[in-house]
């Protein structure tokens, strides 16, 4: 992975790591979107910056390349988590440890990079502490997530903080059109609704994932206003229904009803999963939502990927779920209040 490699977002980050690391600390901590890339940015700087040549790039020939390539370098130590259980265990921050210990093979800097750093159980965790706050001489230690809300606070403020800004909305749906040749209208309607993921949005134009959503909007609306039978929506999507994608799309719809719903519209800019679904919501709205089954059936949609990798059937799970959705729209309406759904 070099720099000419690197997609867009990934190089405007890079640049902005580079001014960063002039000076570098002993421990980091990088945040981005899921997606984003963090794998290949911190790659891309190793190569360049551990580079025996003085190309100020990663030359492609010389011994640390050629290591940073297979995953060999003696002085870069890279855990990841294990692959089924998603977990960093203890062993392996032992195994960290024991690197942090040892001295320079090529004198100089050595790193240890930690991804998906969100991973680590509170043994592991605790553990990792010491090598943090002290981690040998020129010993630079990344850790790498995209949820920094589940690292302890004692790791978090162990670390400097690197925060990267999302993917730009232009950025994305120019790269979009580049990738996929779609229309400018195709590819900002992807990128919203993979919540600003380009690659997400790229693997769904070329799947044909997005046109699936698209009309399966459509069909909520009509499961809503009673055009459509629970029972034949659940046919219609079967081969989509062990997918917790499907669960994720509704539960948003949901919450942009409520936020619809509840709240004056005034309080929404932002507030919408798809504001490009708003005349879809106000069909719903101007039929009558009954709030209090709305929420309810927000509460199920949040269990739905617990359920889904339970013991469930899949079709008659999503035949029940489609039963509640076309119970929400009546003219009843309960009091308002001030609540948002918050996840
Ligand atoms: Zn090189």
């Amino acid at each position: 992975m070099n720099f000419e490699n690197c997609l867009p977002w990934q190089k405007s980050a890079l640049t902005e790591w580079q001014r960063h690391a002039d000076r570098l600390g002993h421990a980091y901590l990088w945040v981005a979107a899921p997606d984003f890339g963090l794998k290949v940015i911190v790659q891309a700087w190793l190569e360049g910056f551990l580079c025996q040549s003085s190309m100020h790039r990663p030359c492609g020939v010389c011994a640390s390349c050629h290591w940073l390539q297979a995953d060999t370098h003696p002085d870069v130590f890279w855990l990841r988590p294990e692959t089924n259980s998603r977990v960093i265990k203890i062993d392996s921050i032992r195994d960290l440890c024991n690197f942090s210990e040892k001295t320079s093979a090529l004198g100089g800097y050595r790193f240890i990079i930690i991804e998906a750093a969100e991973c680590l159980n509170a043994f592991a965790a605790n553990a990792l502490l010491k090598t943090l706050e002290e981690p040998g001489e020129k010993t630079v230690l990344i850790l790498l997530t995209h949820q920094p809300a589940q690292l302890t606070a004692t790791i978090r403020s162990r670390c400097q903080h690197w925060i990267i800004a999302p993917v730009g909305r232009k950025q994305g749906v120019d790269w979009l059109q580049q990738v996929t040749a779609v229309s400018l209208q195709q590819a900002s309607r992807a990128l919203a609704l993979a919540h600003n993921s380009p690659l997400k949005a790229k693997a769904w134009l070329e799947s044909g994932w997005l046109d699936v959503v698209e009309r399966f909007w459509r069909h909520l609306t009509e499961l809503m206003l009673k055009v459509i039978d629970p029972v034949s929506l659940a046919i219609l999507y079967k081969e989509h229904c062990t997918t917790p994608v499907l669960a994720e799309h509704m539960l948003q719809w949901v919450e942009d009803l409520w936020h619809l719903g509840v709240l004056n519209e005034q309080a929404l800019p932002g507030l919408l999963h798809h504001e490009e679904l708003l005349a879809e919501y106000q069909r719903i709205i101007v039929a009558g939502l009954d709030l209090e089954r709305l929420w309810r059936l927000w509460q199920r949609l949040l269990q739905t990927p617990l359920e889904l990798a339970g013991n469930v059937q899949p079709l008659l799970w999503y035949e029940n779920l489609f039963i509640d959705f076309s119970g929400v729209c009546v003219v009843r309406r309960m009091g308002s209040g001030s609540m948002v759904m918050g996840r």
